[in-house]
């Protein structure tokens, strides 16, 4: 008998609670290519507010939130090639097949087949055991606290492979980062200083501006959204790493050099963009949507960790039994890194 929690979303919205379910039932076992994960900890992400409002149609009711966990292989279904009982995984968003065009061409994120996705179609890690397919983890190593690990493939992750991956960073570019003191902004600023960019960071409230700094941002520009493409004094982007959405869309487009690329993470609020098409067209500009990564990308993540620590900032540690209270903090906003939820 094993001491079961787990956090429920019974109705998507947020005129109801997340109810937070405990029972002492003997747990599923794994079958086929699952693995059971005993959660460490898991951590909230805006995205997990996005699936709350019901901004994703074909979301599973009743769920389990989170995509954002770290935990202990606890036991393994029979057709499980890639992990054994004790192995430390960390979540990716979801599972991949290995086999369709996107997986072939190392945009596993991009699986057209395999579609596990946590906290929307499969339940989370809100709750303190996982049960998933093996290819929704990658490998973590023992050294990192869980608190820090949790959101590091959101976060971190995110960052590598739509700066790295798809904006072809390299040294001595220059990289705007807007939404910088955000969770994947903050990991943004790190991760192009790391490969050699000058980095100007885009935030709405000066008094992040030391935090920003800190991370290792070469210049901070506080602005509403619209006009910080006016500011830049390191010249213009050759990426631009747009964190926010549509109240800083045009502005991050103004932001490029020609031929410039513009990686798009964010989409806070629900409004679309607007965009001039003749000035992406004559400019020859690039506007890539990205978001998660791969394993390959979190082992380059965690190459550049292991060698010189990335700043993990969380904002504050949470019992599993205040999920509800942690996204609503979450969608409050005003935090300076991640909450986490801990369930042992
Ligand atoms: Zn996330
Ligand atoms: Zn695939």
């Amino acid at each position: 008998m094993t001491s079961v929690r787990r956090a429920r979303m019974n109705e998507t919205g947020w005129d109801k609670d997340l109810v937070v379910e405990s029972s002492d039932e003997t747990l599923a076992q794994p079958t086929g290519n699952q693995v059971l994960v005993e959660v460490e900890a898991c951590a909230v992400c805006y995205r997990d507010c996005i699936d709350r409002a019901g901004r994703f149609k074909f979301i599973q009711i009743p769920i389990t939130p989170g995509h954002e966990a770290v935990g202990r292989v606890a036991a393994i279904g029979p057709d499980v090639e890639d992990w054994a009982v004790g192995d430390r995984v960390g979540t990716l968003h979801r599972d991949f097949c290995g086999k369709c065009g996107p997986c072939m061409q190392g945009n596993q994120s991009l699986c057209e087949t395999a579609a596990a996705l946590l906290g929307l179609l499969i339940d989370g890690g809100y709750a303190s055991h996982l049960l998933a397919p093996e290819r929704c983890f990658y490998a973590l190593p023992e050294a990192i606290p869980a608190t820090e690990a949790a959101g590091l493939h959101c976060t971190f992750g995110t960052s590598y492979r739509g700066l790295r991956r798809f904006g072809g960073v390299e040294s001595g570019q220059h990289v705007v980062v807007t939404g910088a003191n955000g969770g994947v902004g903050s990991a943004a600023i790190q991760v192009a200083a790391r490969l050699g960019a000058t980095v100007t960071a885009v935030v709405r409230d000066a008094a992040h501006g030391d935090y920003i700094t800190g991370l290792g941002a070469d210049n901070v520009i506080v602005d509403a959204g619209d006009r910080f493409h006016k500011q830049l004094t390191a010249g213009p982007a050759d990426v631009v790493m747009d964190c926010v959405g549509p109240p800083t869309f045009n502005a991050s487009l103004r932001s490029l050099r020609a031929g410039g690329r513009m990686i798009v993470v964010g989409n806070v609020i629900e409004e679309q963009a607007s965009v001039n098409l003749g000035y992406i067209v004559t400019r020859g500009l690039q506007i890539i949507g990205s978001s998660g990564a791969t394993r390959e990308d979190m082992m380059a993540v965690l190459d550049l960790h292991a060698k010189r620590p990335f700043a993990i900032q969380i904002d504050r540690e949470l019992d599993l039994a205040e999920a509800d209270h942690a996204q609503r903090l979450v969608q409050a906003g005003g935090l300076r890194g991640r909450i986490v939820l801990v369930s042992h």
